[in-house]
């Protein structure tokens, strides 16, 4: 059986803006009002992926694995949490 070993594992932990918002912590859907006049009218709500903080957290890990003589990349799916108050101070205490 081939072995596998990580050879090297980079965190990526970042503040991006919310992907959902795009940055704007407000999130804006048309809704319709009257379909006779075909008038919509456009719904604002508060980003519930960033608590319209408009930033988000940003993670994921990097590795090198290698196997059988030879290194191949995986990195693990990219995560978006709520920052809660976490700003870059607390990232770099993370890293
Ligand atoms: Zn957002």
């Amino acid at each position: 059986m081939a072995e596998a070993r990580i050879v090297w594992e980079s965190v990526h932990i970042k503040i991006v803006p919310c992907p959902r918002c795009k940055g704007e912590g407000i999130t804006r859907r048309e809704e319709c009002i009257s379909y006779h006049n075909n008038d919509y009218e456009t719904i604002t709500e508060l980003c519930t992926a960033c608590d319209a903080e408009g930033r988000v957290l940003e993670t994921f890990t990097h590795y090198k694995i290698e196997i059988d003589n030879s290194w191949i990349d995986h990195k693990t799916p990219t995560k978006w949490e709520k920052l809660n108050g976490r700003t870059t101070k607390d990232i770099y205490k993370i890293k």
